[in-house]
């Protein structure tokens, strides 16, 4: 966990722009979600460098499967 009265700052502009860029490159999703957010990425797995949370799995993966589904597409 990180220490935030502390001063310290968690995020690293370096590797939040690794996460949209790996998401871009590996999740058919991308165009619809855009890469997500990073806070549930550093929080779930402790690393902005991933691409799948359960946050996104939930709010955007299911949601594009099930209009997709109910859509024929
Ligand atoms: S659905 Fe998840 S893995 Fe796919 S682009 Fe969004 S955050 Fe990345």
């Amino acid at each position: 966990m990180v220490d935030l009265s502390a001063g310290e700052c968690p995020v690293q502009p370096g590797l939040l722009g690794q996460c949209p860029r790996r998401c871009r490159q590996e999740c058919e999703f991308f165009a619809f979600c855009q890469g997500g957010q990073a806070s549930n990425k550093y929080f779930e797995h402790g690393d902005f460098t991933v691409t799948e949370t359960a946050y996104c799995r939930n709010s955007k993966i299911e949601l594009a499967r099930a209009l997709g589904e109910k859509m024929g597409v």
